[in-house]
């Protein structure tokens, strides 16, 4: 279990994490504490699927290496774990909102799959209130 492995290993797979070994992964500490993290709990895992049903949750910027969490609903909802190049990390724009699951998450992916060309969400313009609230009734006061 050492990072240095993780570290090499990384590039060439993408790794699946947990939704209860995220949260632990997302919590502040040091980077190679949390890199070791990683290394013992993520598991190599393939996909792919395109976006939106692959879709970016955050970027994750650790001993300078930038790592993407991103998740598919063609593989049920499992979270990949991507090393990406520092300089394409964007800590500061989070992606889609973790917390949009099930029904309200395909529900987006519907609505976003169906927009022509689009290749990326404009996630500063979603109002991802209104995805997290679908089909509950609670959109509808508008
Ligand atoms: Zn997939």
């Amino acid at each position: 279990m050492s990072d240095q492995n993780f570290e090499s290993e990384i590039p060439q797979q993408s790794w699946v994490l947990s939704y209860e070994d995220l949260e632990s992964f997302l919590r502040p500490g040091a980077d190679e504490e949390r890199l070791s993290f990683l290394g013992r709990h993520a598991r190599p895992g393939n996909c792919a699927h395109d976006y939106p049903f692959v879709h970016r949750i955050l970027d994750v910027v650790l001993a300078g290496h930038g790592y993407r969490i991103v998740r598919c609903i063609s593989c049920d909802e499992s979270l990949f774990v991507q090393k990406i190049p520092r300089e394409q990390a964007g800590p500061m724009s989070p992606g889609v909102p973790l917390e949009l699951r099930g029904m309200q998450l395909r529900s987006w992916v519907e609505h976003e799959a169906g927009i022509p060309e689009s290749d990326g969400p404009d996630e500063e313009a979603v109002d991802w209130n209104f995805w997290l609230n679908y089909g509950t009734g609670a959109q509808s006061s508008a």
